[in-house]
Order: C-alpha cells, then structure tokens, then sequence
C-alpha cells in the first residue's frame, strides 16, 4: 500500500480496489460507476453481514491522499470526505463548541474512529446526526466526476428519501463548513432513548442571528428523524424571521412544525412524540439563548 499505486485484489463478487489518491479515485468511479465507495464502512459493513449483499466491486477511499484533509480559510472549515469523525471533530469542536456534545453522542469509539462525515452525509440517511447542524450552518458540499467538480449547498444534496443528487461516477469530495460568527447563536440537540451508542429518533439545529433590537435577523432550522431526508424548518423560520425573539414569539412559531413535518412512527419513537419533542427543541433553544429556564446538561462524566 506505501508505494502509491492503485491496488486491485479479487475477481466478481470479492473484487476491491483501493486507488493510489484522490484523481485516481475519480478516474476509477468514471470507468466503474457501480462500484459501491467504502469509507469508514460503518454503515457498509452492514449491508454485508446482515443484508447479506454483494457490494464488489468495492472502492475503498480510507486514508487516500487529497480526501483526508482538514483545514480552515476565511473562516470555512474544509473536511474531506476521508476523514473520521475524531479528527473532523477534533478542529469542529473547537470552532464550533456547540458541536463538541454531538461528537459525544454519535455511536462509541469504534465508530467514530472509523466514520466519516463524508459517509454520513453520502448515505443519505434521514436519521444520520451531521447533516441537520451542517445544514444549519449552511455547509456545502463538492463532487467530484472526473476533473469535474461542483460545489451545492448541503441541503439541495437531499432529494428524496435513498436519492441524492449525486450522479453515476460522483463521489463526495468534501464538505466546507462555515464558522459562525461571535453575534450568532448555534445549537444542536439530539433525540435518543439511550444516551450512549444510539440511532437518533428526533435531531435539532438551530442558528439564530438577532439584530439590534433583539428580532430575528437570520434563522436557520434543520432537523433529523422528522421527514423523508433531514429538512429544514421553513414554515417555523418564516413565523420567527422578523419578529422579536421572545417566548410569545416561539410559542406562536411552534404551530408551524405541523406543516413542515409529518413524521412517522417507528421503533424509535412515535409521530406524536418526535412532533413534540421536535417543537420543544425550539422552546429549549430560546431558554438556553436568553439564560431563562435552561435545561440542566449532563455531561458523560456526570452521567457515570
Ligand atoms: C454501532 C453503530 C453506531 C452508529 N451510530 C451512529 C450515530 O450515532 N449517528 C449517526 O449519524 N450514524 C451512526 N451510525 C451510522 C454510521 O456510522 C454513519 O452513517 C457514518 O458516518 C458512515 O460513515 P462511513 O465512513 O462508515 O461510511 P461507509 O459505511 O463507508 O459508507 C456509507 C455510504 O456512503 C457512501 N460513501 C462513503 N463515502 C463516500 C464518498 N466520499 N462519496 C460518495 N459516497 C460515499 C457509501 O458508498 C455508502 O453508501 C452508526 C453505525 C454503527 C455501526
């Protein structure tokens, strides 16, 4: 593997391919657009061992050079899609402090030190953690076919549920992350019944820019586990934008999750619950934001 060039090991079913970098990784999806990408294969290994499928031939893009950096410029931190989540979240915590706790909540070590963000997001899962704060913070998001490149915001990535805007041949390049400024406020809030190594029924982010008056300037609002694709909360945005940024106003905006969401019940949650608990996200983030009636945190070490 340390002599740079492309490895190809197997034949049919039991094929792998680990390309030599980046543009060899393009130049082989051009050629084999069916392959199926192996990153941290958290959620890949498991189509294996308990679906059973034939994913050959696999392209395994763990450690190759030109998908494994992470960096920040003008205030835009760059993460490529090779890297885990312990070394994204390593400079993102930092940052962006608000999503220190979510790395927390996210699987066990294994998992993160293993998954990639650039997975998370290329699955496409309703229910994956990273995409509703990155939404939130209005992330975008490269492709890559050939020499091409395109970069879209991360929420237009989200078609439908299991469709994605990513064409035959594409593969995730990177995700560029915003960092948002001092006189902006930022939260993130997941929903599971365990506290530790749990599938989210109900995630919240939240960004909210007051002006000098204290009305809401700029409002940003995604969720997790309440539609078909993680979504924003246009309807809520709409009744807060403009408006002073008080309790009355927060009630009111809460009528609008019922046109936003239809969530469903599964055995995570029920509808009922996730509408719930989704509107009173929004109640917490006013409560944590103005220092009125802010929940106690538990933090792991707290917890043990
Ligand atoms: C025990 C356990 C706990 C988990 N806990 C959580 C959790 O708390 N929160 C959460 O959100 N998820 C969780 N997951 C799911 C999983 O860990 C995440 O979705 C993870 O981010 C996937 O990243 P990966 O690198 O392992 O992706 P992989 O499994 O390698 O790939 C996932 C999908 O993305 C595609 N893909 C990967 N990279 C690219 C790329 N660069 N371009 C195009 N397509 C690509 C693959 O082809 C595949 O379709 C958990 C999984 C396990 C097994």
């Amino acid at each position: 593997m340390k002599d740079g060039s492309r490895i190809e090991i197997g034949s049919g079913s039991m094929r792998l391919i680990v390309p030599a970098n980046a543009d060899d990784l393009a130049s082989v999806l051009v050629k084999e657009p069916a392959a199926t990408i192996v990153a941290g294969s958290t959620d890949v290994g498991l189509w294996v061992t308990k679906h059973m499928r034939d994913i050959a031939p696999a392209i395994f893009i763990g450690n190759l050079d030109g998908l494994c950096g992470i960096s920040e410029d003008k205030g835009v931190i760059s993460i490529g899609a090779g890297v885990t989540y312990s070394e994204a979240f390593s400079m993102l915590a930092k940052r962006i402090t608000a999503l220190g706790p979510l790395f927390d909540r996210i699987g066990g070590d294994q998992v993160r030190n293993m998954g990639t963000i650039g997975g998370n997001i290329a699955n496409g899962s309703p229910i994956g953690d990273t995409p509703p704060p990155l939404i939130a913070l209005g992330a975008r998001l490269t492709l890559r076919r050939g020499d091409k490149r395109r970069t879209i915001p991360l929420e237009d990535f989200f078609i439908a549920y299991g469709r994605q805007d990513r064409q035959p041949g594409e593969f995730v390049e990177a995700v560029h992350v915003p960092v948002p400024g001092s006189e902006t406020k930022f939260a993130v809030y997941k929903i599971t019944k365990r506290r530790d190594e749990d599938i989210t029924a109900a995630l919240g982010a939240f960004i909210l820019k007051l002006a000098e008056d204290d009305t809401v300037a700029d409002v940003r609002i995604a969720y997790g586990g309440m539609a078909a694709t993680p979504k924003r909360a246009f309807g809520v945005e709409k009744a807060l934008l403009g408006k002073p940024w008080t309790e009355a106003t927060v009630e009111a905006a809460m009528a609008a999750y019922a046109d936003d969401f239809t969530p469903l019940t599964d055995m995570r949650a029920s509808a009922e619950y996730r509408a719930l608990a989704a509107r009173n996200l929004l109640l917490r983030f006013f409560a944590e934001t103005t220092g009125t009636r802010a929940p106690i945190q538990v933090s792991r070490h707290e917890a043990a």
